[in-house]
């Protein structure tokens, strides 16, 4: 059997089976997507109790307030668009054993958090609001979109000629190709995606809302981003930047934290940790992290980690490149040492 066919024809019929006939990224989909990403990522997440314990407390908290303002029918349209109550019920926090510093979520039922993000975190509040913010993209459904941009063109191609893409004739065919073997297509797609700059910048909306609503101080919910321009890393223009610049989310924050009515004082609760505990919280991520074995699939794991679009960080680092080249480059090994055997 021609064995480019054969792939082919499986593309194509993963392509079916996620999309149906109106090439429309579903919940379903974008779900089964999220965990077959989170099979490879697991071997990466902090699994001590404690730290996940907290993490998820924290998300909790702010996926409740996200429930409460749903009910009021607050957010975009595609908040709506489906039964969302997956959303609010299902939802993973995970803290991920990382020197990167980043956060995402792949749309589904997992967001991540990188421990070097919590590190840099002043306080809980500053933790919540990333938090908050990467729920926001999940509220939003950001992924579905990025997922029907991306396929809405490749989509057609494929019931036109599946062979093209599997030679690589498509743009983006060969990129697929590349991750879709070892990592899943979704990955690949993930990696290739990311969010749109009104993406984020909705996704920080929404994140705002859900932070203040759920008891956290508002007024610090851009104080990571400010720590990032501190560190000198807000240095594309924004025009140039798939992302809004640091300076203006923080600026925008600011706007948003002014304009709260003064009920919302009411709003406001304790942390779920208390400075004292949560410097204690971040020493423990940073022990544990040093204790987790560094085994094969942990090194792959931390190489997709290291590689996904940032949602914080304007510009492209050096680090997610090389990554993806190495990913890359790991991936075409793979596929040529398993070639002779067909
Ligand atoms: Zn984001």
């Amino acid at each position: 059997m021609n064995s480019a066919r054969s792939i082919a024809s499986t593309f194509v019929f993963l392509f079916l089976g996620f999309f149906g006939a109106t090439s429309c990224a579903t919940d379903r989909t974008i779900r089964a997507q999220a965990t077959d990403y989170h099979k490879e990522l697991e071997p990466a997440v902090l699994t001590d109790a404690e730290l996940r314990g907290y993490l998820q407390q924290i998300g909790d908290r702010v996926v409740a307030s996200a429930k409460e303002l749903h009910a009021q029918k607050f957010g975009p349209k595609s908040a709506f668009k489906d039964d969302s109550s997956w959303m609010f019920s299902n939802e993973q926090f995970h803290l991920v054993n990382s020197a990167t510093l980043n956060a995402f979520t792949t749309g589904g039922d997992h967001a991540y958090i990188y421990s070097q993000l919590m590190k840099e975190c002043n306080n809980e509040d500053e933790l919540a609001a990333v938090v908050a913010h990467e729920f926001g993209h999940v509220y939003a459904r950001h992924v579905h979109k990025g997922t029907d941009r991306q396929y809405g063109v490749l989509g057609g191609a494929l019931l036109l000629g599946a062979a093209g893409y599997a030679a690589g004739g498509e743009e983006h065919g060969q990129e697929y190709a590349a991750y879709g073997a070892g990592l899943g297509m979704i990955a690949g797609n993930f990696l290739a995606m990311g969010f749109t700059r009104d993406d984020e910048a909705e996704a920080d909306q929404l994140g705002f809302e859900f932070h203040a609503r759920a008891g956290w101080d508002p007024e610090r919910f851009g104080g990571f981003f400010q720590k990032l321009i501190d560190k000198g890393l807000d240095t594309t223009p924004e025009k140039m930047s798939d992302h809004p610049s640091l300076s203006s989310r923080v600026a925008v924050a600011k706007q948003r934290a002014a304009a709260l009515p003064a009920t919302a004082k009411a709003w406001r609760k304790p942390p779920i940790a208390d400075a004292q505990r949560f410097a204690a919280l971040k020493a423990r991520a940073e022990a544990v992290g040093k204790s987790m074995p560094n085994d094969q699939s942990l090194a792959r794991a931390k190489l997709l980690l290291a590689a996904v679009p940032s949602c914080l960080v304007p510009q492209e680092s050096q680090e997610q490149m090389e990554a993806r080249a190495t990913l890359e480059a790991a991936q075409a090994a793979e596929e040529g040492r398993e070639a002779p055997k067909k």
